[in-house]
């Protein structure tokens, strides 16, 4: 039987790849604030400790697969905490799992990203550099400066935030690639666009984001649901897709390839 990790087991897609994966009959062993085996709060280094304490000892420090599934949506504040749990809750448990991984049987990762990662270019950007430099104070910083400047930046703050870590976590994935492989652990990233799940209904009612989500629809003309993502998850981990290494699936009904048709 594997033993597979879920950040974010509790609600969305991270629920959704826990049923798809329980119902195969695998073992899953899930991460979150609550409904969990492990309650661990990812937006604090010692919650991160927790995590991966609990993770190493449930799963007797062999792990085959660890997906990164928990994230908050741009709306929630502070926007510090956004940058906090979608990036340095992602990242700081891939390194520190990634030796049970080595252990584990046809070992991979999955980190959840999204497609806002590259609505906008963070090429020279500062924050994304204190995000790879794993600079949590310098990118709270960042993202506070844009919270003070007041005006539309100020409201943006929490978008600036959402998909800066969104960026960044896809490039640290991409940066571990080369040696992730060499240890013969596989580590991708998925990019949905707008998913029905509890955070995109939060969205929806916030004042601030609401209209921006409702009002854009995606080519195919629909949401995704949790399950079409998990799936895509699910066979990311498969023997299928034992080739699949260092890559960015874009699963957004056509969103990227329509905003940016030449960038590939
Ligand atoms: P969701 O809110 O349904 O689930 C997120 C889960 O993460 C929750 O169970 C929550 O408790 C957990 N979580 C949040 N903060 C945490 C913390 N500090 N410590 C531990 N767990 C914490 O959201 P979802 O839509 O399923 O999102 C899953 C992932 O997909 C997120 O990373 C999100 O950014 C990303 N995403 C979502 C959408 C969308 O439209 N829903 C689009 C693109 C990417």
């Amino acid at each position: 039987m594997t033993t597979t990790i879920i950040t974010g087991s509790a609600s969305g897609m991270g629920a959704a790849v826990r049923r798809r994966l329980l119902a195969d009959g695998e073992r899953v062993i899930g991460i979150d604030l609550r409904d969990a085996e492990i309650h661990a709060d990812l937006s604090t280094r010692h919650g991160r400790e927790a995590a991966i304490d609990g993770a190493l000892s449930q799963s007797g420090g062999r792990i085959d697969k660890l997906i990164c599934c928990a994230g908050l949506g741009p709306h929630v504040d502070p926007a510090t905490l956004v940058a906090s749990v979608n990036y340095f809750g992602v990242v700081t448990l891939l390194d520190g799992l990634f030796e049970a991984l080595r252990q584990g049987k046809a070992p991979c990762a999955v980190v959840v990203s999204s497609n806002s990662a590259t609505l906008q270019s963070w090429a020279g950007s500062p924050l994304r550099d204190a995000y790879l430099a794993g600079d949590e104070d310098g990118v709270h910083a960042l993202v506070r400066a844009a919270q003070e400047a007041g005006g539309e930046q100020a409201a943006q703050a929490g978008y600036l935030a959402y998909a800066s870590a969104k960026n960044a976590v896809a490039a640290a994935a991409r940066q571990r690639a080369a040696s992730w492989g060499r240890a013969g652990v596989r580590l991708n990233v998925v990019a949905p666009g707008a998913v029905e799940t509890p955070m995109l209904q939060a969205g929806l009612r916030d004042p601030r984001y609401g209209d921006a989500i409702r009002d854009f629809l995606p080519p195919l003309g629909r949401r995704a649901q949790p399950d079409e993502v998990a799936a895509l998850i699910a066979f990311l981990c498969r023997p299928e897709a034992a080739y699949l290494h260092g890559n960015v699936v874009f699963i957004d009904g056509g969103v990227d390839a329509a905003q940016r048709p030449l960038a590939f």
